[in-house]
């Protein structure tokens, strides 16, 4: 493009940035004002503009219409400050987007398919711009964050998600596509407003829902081909697992709710070892919520326990235990148990509550994946405490209201020893004069790294070794200085080097495990993955 179509194409301009020479060179004389500005102050400028903004849907809406416009500067200020944005850009701000989609939704950034695209779904993708996709993110809206069914409108989802498969895990932005497929809502709220840009039904399940998904999973790989990584997002527990567990074998599939939160939480646990001392296999596991979080960990937790001793995983899963909304889960529960819920299922009498689960079972390990806050009481807590030196608690549910418990509760009530870490951040607190610092275990150090290093290799499947991979990459970034304050994961703020680390691993197991088809495979992987990476520098146009 050249002219003032250049100005409109958001993969192509610069704004204020375009120099001397291609303002002649590519029809731009006149169109812009004389000055000519770097980069770096257009991000200064933009920093400066989103900071005015008091209301955070304000700075997403801001953020959005950057894109919209110049997308490379759009990622430079994701990446030059991502953690600043990225609770704009995605949770949990996006949360409040969704809810509120079908008022400030100006231009597509994805694909609707809904079920009136039955039958055409290898149209629709031909209607899309991009012709060489390399990640596909796609929800059907049912569980969006923890705010439930948004439908149509959980479209801000895969957006926001792989804006940062872009901005922490390089991959370009062109070779993305969010997908949200639209078999109605059961929110009523939602089928009652005006603004609602979804179909106007109650959800198709069963038979209907199937045949559109499956039509979507075939068109995709005859589109895209075999290496296309497709991404599940926010699928409710009852789709989840048996979309990952039928498509697994066939496509290059992941789900982040399942699987990047259990490696990031495994990745955690890793690291925390050389604060406790010994190996995993010598911990008892307590989870609170045995959905998709909490299951997801529970069985990478017993696999890595099983590489780790050689037992196995039938034995290793043992040594975790369950509660849900019912209890704590035992084998005389085993009749009315989903299926994800069945190999937790131990021999024990019933317990009613979590605080007797606790007293029970004697954790050393207690992870909080319900969406229920304010459950590790202080009864909890100090149960833990008792009989731990250091007690392991992960208290996952977001957002911060629905925390398990808060980081200052956690220090406070185990007396400063707890080994504590959560899914929404804690500013650092203060007990005893001494300053804790907790970790956030954000799926965002993982799944970008993971997706970079299944790109890499070429990787036709995802393998859980991969993920195993990946949690010990990450864990090894995690330096003394960051134990020392009590963190289990390394700094946010040098994610890019993470993601190329994991995507290094995540590669090398890919060919070991004979699943890469990108041959031969290149002698310095970290090298090679760093050097795949999207920069959003702008390029010079001749
Ligand atoms: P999910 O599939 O719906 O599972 C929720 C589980 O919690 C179910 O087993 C449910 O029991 C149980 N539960 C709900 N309320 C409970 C209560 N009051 N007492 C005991 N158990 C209760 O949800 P999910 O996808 O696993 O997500 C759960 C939470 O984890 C969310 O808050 C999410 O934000 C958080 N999460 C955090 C991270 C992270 O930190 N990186 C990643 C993913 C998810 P029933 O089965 O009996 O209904
Ligand atoms: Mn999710």
């Amino acid at each position: 493009a050249s002219g003032y179509p250049l100005l409109r194409d958001p993969h192509y301009n610069k704004g204020l940035a375009f120099t001397e020479r291609e303002k002649d060179t590519h029809y731009l004389r006149g169109l812009l004002p004389p000055v000519v500005i770097s980069q770096e102050l257009q991000v200064k400028k933009m920093m400066a503009n989103i900071r005015q903004y008091q209301v955070p849907l304000q700075r997403y809406m801001a953020m959005m219409d950057l894109q919209e416009r110049n997308e490379r500067l759009f990622y430079k200020l994701l990446i030059d400050h991502v953690e600043e944005l990225l609770p704009v850009v995605y949770t949990p701000t996006v949360g409040e987007a969704c809810q509120k989609y079908g008022s400030i939704f100006r231009q597509p950034q994805g694909l609707f398919i809904s079920l009136k695209e039955k039958g055409k779904i290898l149209e629709v993708l031909k209607n899309w711009p991009q012709k060489k996709i390399q990640v596909i993110v796609v929800t059907d809206g049912e569980r969006i964050l923890g705010l439930g069914d948004l439908g149509c409108q959980g479209m801000g989802i895969p957006v926001g998600k792989l804006s940062l498969y872009t901005a922490l895990g390089g991959i370009r932005p062109s070779s993305c596509l969010p997908v949200t497929i639209d078999v109605g809502t059961n929110n009523e709220k939602l089928l009652n407003d005006e603004f609602y840009i979804g179909l106007r039904q109650r959800r198709a399940t069963g038979q209907e829902y199937a045949e559109l998904i499956d039509e979507f999973m075939s068109s995709v790989k005859q589109t895209y081909g075999e290496k296309v990584l497709i991404q599940f997002e926010d699928f409710a527990n009852h789709n989840a697992f048996d979309l990952l567990a039928n498509y697994g074998s066939t496509h290059l599939v992941f789900n982040d709710d399942i699987q990047g939160t259990a490696s990031v939480v495994l990745s955690g646990l890793i690291a925390a070892q050389k604060l406790v001392g010994g190996t995993l296999a010598r911990h008892t596991f307590l989870f609170l919520g045995a959905g998709e979080a909490g299951t997801g960990i529970a069985e990478l937790i017993a696999l890595e326990m099983s590489k780790q001793t050689g037992a196995p995983v039938e034995e290793t899963r043992k040594k975790i235990w369950m509660v849900d909304s019912k209890g704590l889960i035992t084998r005389s529960r085993m009749e009315g148990l989903q299926h994800f819920k069945r190999p937790w299922a131990h021999e024990h009498e019933p317990v009613r509550n979590l605080v007797d689960a606790v007293k029970a079972i004697k954790p050393t390990v207690l992870i909080g994946s319900s969406g229920a806050g304010r459950t590790f009481t202080k009864e909890v807590v100090e149960a833990m405490a008792s009989f731990n030196e250091k007690p392991i608690i992960l208290a996952l549910s977001n957002p911060t209201s629905q925390s398990e418990c808060t980081a200052e509760e956690a220090y406070m009530w185990s007396e400063g020893r707890a080994i504590f870490a959560s899914g929404s951040p804690f500013d650092p607190v203060e007990y005893n004069g001494k300053v804790y610092a907790s970790g956030q275990a954000n799926n965002a150090y993982i799944f970008p790294g993971l997706g970079l290093g299944l790109i890499i290799s070429g990787a036709i499947r995802v393998h859980d070794d991969m993920l195993l991979a990946a949690s010990e990459a990450l864990a090894a970034q995690v330096t003394e200085e960051n134990l020392e304050k009590g963190l289990i994961y390394p700094p946010f703020s040098i994610i890019r080097k993470i993601s190329a680390k994991i995507a290094a691993d995540v590669a090398a197991k890919a060919y070991e495990l004979g699943l890469a088809t990108r041959l031969p495979e290149p002698e310095n992987l970290v090298a090679y993955a760093e050097s795949c990476m999207y920069s959003p520098a702008y390029r010079s146009y001749r």
